[in-house]
Parts: C-alpha cells; structure tokens; sequence
C-alpha cells in the first residue's frame, strides 16, 4: 500500500529539476501540479526561479503541463502570466487529467515526470498512471484551501512510509 504513496524521487521544489538531468532521465514532458507545487497563493505572479525554470525547460525542448484538481477559471487564471499548457479538473488521485495530457502530448509514459507536494493526490495518481514522479515540498506548509482532514491524511502516510523507508529526504536536484 505505501509504495503508491511513495514517489521516485524527492526534491526540494520544481525549480531544482534541471534540465539536463531531465533530459538524462529521458523526459520530454514534465507534468506539473499547480497550488503549493508551482505557485503559492500568496505569490500568484510567481518567483523568478519558476520563470527560469521555465525558459530552461523550454530551451531544452522539454514539454511542460500544468495538471491540477482545481476548475478550469482558476487554472487559467493561474497559468495565464507564465503561458504554461494546463489540464484543469485532473481528478487526482485517479488518472484521467494526466491520461488527457499524454494523449495531447503523445509521449509514452516512461518520458513522462509527474511533480507534486501530495502524496495522497499527486504521487498516488501518477503510480495509478505507470509515470515516474517527484515528490517536492509544498512552497507554504499551511495555506487556505487545503483542508485540515487532508494534511492530517499526508502526515499520516508519511508516517508509515518513512517508518519503513527512513525520513524523506529532499535533495537540491533530481539523480
Ligand atoms: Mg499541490
């Protein structure tokens, strides 16, 4: 049961997976979750090191989607300053958003990263999906949308896993 919740790698944010090592693990499309993974609610413009981030990606010919559970108004919204590709109501954790980005994108599933701060969603439904993921810490550990019953589901399976596993450990790249 834990290894569902359990990602491929862990790093510290999206902006730490560069490029380079992208294109080393065979990744072309890096699907990406929106709230506490992308953006902060309380940045919604962004940082500087998600434009970077950005523009490498871009440079390095590598896809990027935006796969979030959040309504199509509010997504786009979101995407609009940075003019990222989005799949909005995704569903997580089932696969039907990250199963609409692969039939636009057409990339086979061992191309394709899923990055995200939930276990319980992101994580969960890119191992339902056959897609290798990252787990990143959420950029605000409390925010407003993000209910109490839902962290305490996180802590808990973090609990389990990491009482097998040993304690997550986020790195400053993708290896
Ligand atoms: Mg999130």
């Amino acid at each position: 049961m834990i290894e569902n919740y359990t990602a491929d790698f862990y790093v510290k944010a999206a902006y730490d997976l560069d490029a380079k090592a992208l294109k080393k693990l065979g990744i072309a499309l890096v699907l990406v979750d929106l709230d506490n993974t992308l953006i902060a609610w309380n940045q919604p413009e962004g940082t500087p090191e998600l434009r970077a981030w950005l523009g490498e990606l871009r440079a390095a010919d590598i896809q990027i989607c935006v796969v979030s559970n959040n309504h199509y108004k509010r997504v786009k919204t979101a995407v609009a300053p940075f003019g990222v590709d989005f799949v909005n109501d995704a569903l997580k954790p089932f696969t039907w958003g990250i199963k609409k980005a692969l039939k636009r994108y057409s990339v086979s599933t061992d191309k394709v990263l899923l990055v995200g701060d939930q276990r319980m969603t992101d994580i969960r439904a890119g191992k339902r999906a056959g897609i290798r993921t990252v787990l990143v810490k959420p950029l605000l550990v409390s925010d407003h949308w993000q209910t109490q019953f839902n962290r305490w589901r996180e802590r808990r399976v973090t609990r389990k896993i990491e009482a097998t596993q040993g304690k997550t450990i986020y790195k400053d790249k993708i290896e």
